[in-house]
C-alpha cells in the first residue's frame, strides 16, 4: 500500500503553464517517486510559442520548486527517448475531454511502436481545470481579460507584459 511508481515523464509545451497543469503535476508527485517535467523544446503542433523554452521551464520551476521529487527540463527529441534517458518507466499525460483522447490515442500507439517499455498513463483533469488550455489563456489575456485564478501569479504578470500593447 502507499509505494509509489518510480519515475514519471509529465511531456507538454507549458506555453505557459496553467493550474491545470499543476494540478496534474502535483498529483503525479504524489503518486510517483520522481516526476520529470520535460518542456517541448519546438512543439510540431504549435508554429509559434509565446514564451521560450527557457521561460516556460522557468515558470514551472518558479511554481512548481517546492516539490522536492519535480525536476523540470527542455528537451528536443523523441518523448520515448526523453522517457529513457531519464530513467522514467512512463509517460503521464492529463486528459480533459475526447478531443484530447482521440489525439492521446495515436501519440500512445505511435510512441508504443517506437518502445513497448515506455507505458503512457493517463489522469483525468480536475472538474476545476477541464476547460483551461494554454491556447484559451493566451486568447484572453490578448484581450485583456483577468486570467489570475487559470495560472500561477508569475505566469499571469508575465502574460500581462509579454501581451499588453498587442
Ligand atoms: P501539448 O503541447 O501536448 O498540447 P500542453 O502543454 O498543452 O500539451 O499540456 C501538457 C499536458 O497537460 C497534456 O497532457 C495535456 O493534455 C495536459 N493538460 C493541459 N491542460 C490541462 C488541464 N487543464 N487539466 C489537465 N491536464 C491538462
Amino acid at each position: 500500500m502507499n509505494e509509489r511508481g518510480g519515475t514519471v515523464v509529465c511531456p507538454g509545451s507549458y506555453d505557459p503553464v496553467t493550474k491545470g497543469h499543476v494540478d496534474i503535476i502535483t498529483r503525479a508527485a504524489t503518486n510517483f517517486d520522481r516526476v520529470v517535467v520535460g518542456v517541448v523544446n519546438n512543439p510540431v503542433r504549435k508554429a509559434k510559442t509565446l514564451f521560450t523554452a527557457e521561460e516556460r521551464a522557468g515558470f514551472i520551476t518558479e511554481c512548481m520548486g517546492h516539490l522536492e521529487n519535480i525536476e523540470v527540463k527542455v528537451f528536443s527529441t523523441l518523448l520515448v527517448e526523453f522517457a529513457k534517458a531519464n530513467g522514467a518507466g512512463a509517460v503521464l499525460k492529463g486528459l480533459r475531454a475526447i478531443s484530447d483522447f482521440e489525439y492521446e490515442f495515436e501519440m500512445a500507439q505511435l510512441n508504443r511502436k517506437l518502445d513497448p517499455e515506455i507505458e503512457s498513463l493517463y489522469m483525468i483533469a480536475s472538474p476545476d481545470y477541464s476547460f483551461l488550455s494554454s491556447t484559451g489563456v493566451k486568447e484572453m489575456a490578448t484581450f485583456g481579460a483577468d486570467v489570475s485564478d487559470l495560472v500561477p501569479a508569475p505566469v499571469a504578470a508575465a502574460l500581462a507584459e509579454r501581451l499588453s500593447g498587442r
